[in-house]
């Protein structure tokens, strides 16, 4: 190859990578979310699960592959959340960048206050929170540290846009400071009243609004409830005089409802995602669903 040659390719190729877009895949369509909001049209971001499907088993279709070929970033939600699916098909795609445990694979959980660790990792009876509680999604209060965590993913990508990626970080800061605010204006009847969960996903929800957890109708994230776990749950509910009855999007509601109907209180169908309803398209939008239906829901008692 001549010289002239050579030097051409090489700027040709410089040139493109700098006026290329940074190339993100987000598990989860909250975090392609954030990603689209601080990438601005510098990033390309492609989500691969759907907001209707449990995040702990998405079907994995053949366009997985090669989308995963090509990015630069991968945004998990972390603490094995995805465990049954995404390290493997990450691993399958043969980009080395984003397999996990290197740079490019990216956990937001980073510098969450993470609950409900388990004391021993036990995946034996199908348990899908191994290193702890992954549904820091739907917290409000986690907005700013998923912000953060994704604002310097797309940094370590492409620093040359840090001024353009500060920005979007800082005014997408303020607009989860704006809507915090509000939700806990409006909040205040959600204070102390307990409630039982379905799946153990309410957690940082819950934190959030200071609402009671009694207990869950399965014993373990993932894990059908047997006759008697049911016969527990009812009688705690009783006792503690419960006041809602929550499940989400990917759950049928017929074990809620028959316990609502026992114990007398309305059931609630809460978004854990974004996309979990059509109306659903911000991560913004998920938290002011979810407490319009907390709220509705109270009105009902
Ligand atoms: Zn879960």
């Amino acid at each position: 190859m001549s010289k002239i040659l050579f030097i051409i390719q090489v700027v040709l190729c410089v040139s493109a990578f700098a006026g290329g877009k940074i190339n993100v895949v987000a598990s989860i369509p909250d975090l392609g979310d954030m990603a689209m909001r601080i990438g601005g049209d510098k990033a390309k971001v492609i989500v691969l699960a759907t907001g209707r499907e449990d995040l702990h088993a998405v079907p994995v279709r053949p366009s997985f592959l090669p989308i995963l070929n090509r990015a630069d970033l991968l945004l998990t939600l972390g603490l094995d959340a995805e465990h049954s699916w995404l390290p493997a098909l990450a691993a399958e795609a043969r980009n080395a960048k984003i397999m996990e445990g290197r740079p490019g694979w990216i956990e937001v959980s980073e510098g969450i206050h993470v609950h409900d660790i388990p004391e021993i990792l036990d995946r034996s009876e199908g348990e899908q929170h191994p290193e702890g509680n992954p549904h820091y999604n739907i917290g409000p209060q986690c907005g700013t540290s998923m912000a953060n965590n994704i604002y310097k993913a797309l940094l370590s990508a492409a620093p040359e846009h840090k001024d353009f990626l500060r920005a979007n970080r800082d005014q997408y800061v303020r607009s989860v400071d704006t809507v915090i605010t509000s939700l806990k204006q409006q909040s205040s009847a959600l204070k102390g009243i307990p409630i039982i969960g379905y799946h153990e996903d309410l957690v940082y929800l819950c934190e959030f609004y200071g609402i009671k957890v009694i207990g869950y109708i399965e014993p373990k994230a993932g894990v059908s409830p047997t006759a008697g776990h049911l016969r527990e749950i009812e009688s705690l509910g009783r006792e503690q005089g419960v006041k809602l009855i929550i499940h989400n999007q990917t759950q049928s509601p017929r074990i809620p409802e028959k316990l609502g109907k026992s114990l007398n209180c309305p059931i609630v169908e809460i978004a854990n995602t974004v996309g979990a309803k059509k109306e659903i398209t911000t991560w913004l939008e998920l938290q002011l669903y979810n407490n319009r239906v907390l709220l509705e829901a109270l009105k009902k008692l």
